[in-house]
């Protein structure tokens, strides 16, 4: 891994590594295991930036589950939440489901309060949130994160799954913009 890279015109730091990451991954998923060895939950990606914490979670997955995926998108190619989410889902047969939505970051929380709110209309029949990354000094909504990877500051990072401008999402570490 490298300890620093550039994206377009920004230089970022490397942050969390991949062993780091992995390892945690493993804890989060004992913990699903354990809690869902009665029930058949329904794994709900949210695109673009769940997609390598989602396939990292589910290959240690040992309950048997099903997938769909959601997309979701606030952020624009700014590095600020711009306030609206919009929302697109292929399957929406979630009624009765034990849903475990699998999201990259929890930033102002706007955006998993926004899927919630739709999502509960088709009655399923619990939702949890997995998120590798949450910011708690910037959330400004009352969302419950069950399963957190890393609770990090107020920062704008990169790589695992998280873009700059649709960039550097392939990384396999974190990386922090450089100040
Ligand atoms: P929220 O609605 O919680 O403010 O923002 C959530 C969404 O904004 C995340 O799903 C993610 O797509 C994007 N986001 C929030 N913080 C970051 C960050 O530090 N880096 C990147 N690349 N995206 C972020
Ligand atoms: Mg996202």
């Amino acid at each position: 891994m490298k300890n620093q890279i550039k994206l377009l015109d920004k230089e970022f730091v490397l942050f969390i590594e991949e062993d780091r990451i992995q390892n945690r991954i493993i804890q989060i998923a004992d913990q699903i295991n354990n809690d869902y060895k009665d029930k058949i939950p329904t794994f709900l990606i949210v695109l673009k930036g769940a997609l390598l914490f989602a396939a990292d979670l589910l290959k240690r997955i040992k309950v048997r589950c099903k997938v769909e995926v959601i997309s979701a998108k606030s952020y624009g190619n700014e590095m600020e939440s711009s306030g609206t989410v919009k929302l697109k889902h292929l399957e929406s047969n979630f009624k009765n489901k034990d849903l475990i939505i699998i999201e990259d970051v929890i930033d102002t929380g706007l955006t998993m309060k926004t899927l919630l709110d739709d999502i509960n209309k088709y009655e399923p029949n619990s939702i949890e949130v997995a998120a590798i990354l949450t910011k708690p000094n910037a959330i400004k909504t009352n969302v419950k994160i069950k399963y957190v990877g890393f609770e990090i500051d107020n920062l704008f990072v990169v790589g695992y799954g998280l873009d700059y401008a649709e960039f550097g999402r392939e990384l396999p570490d974190i990386y922090v913009l450089k100040v």
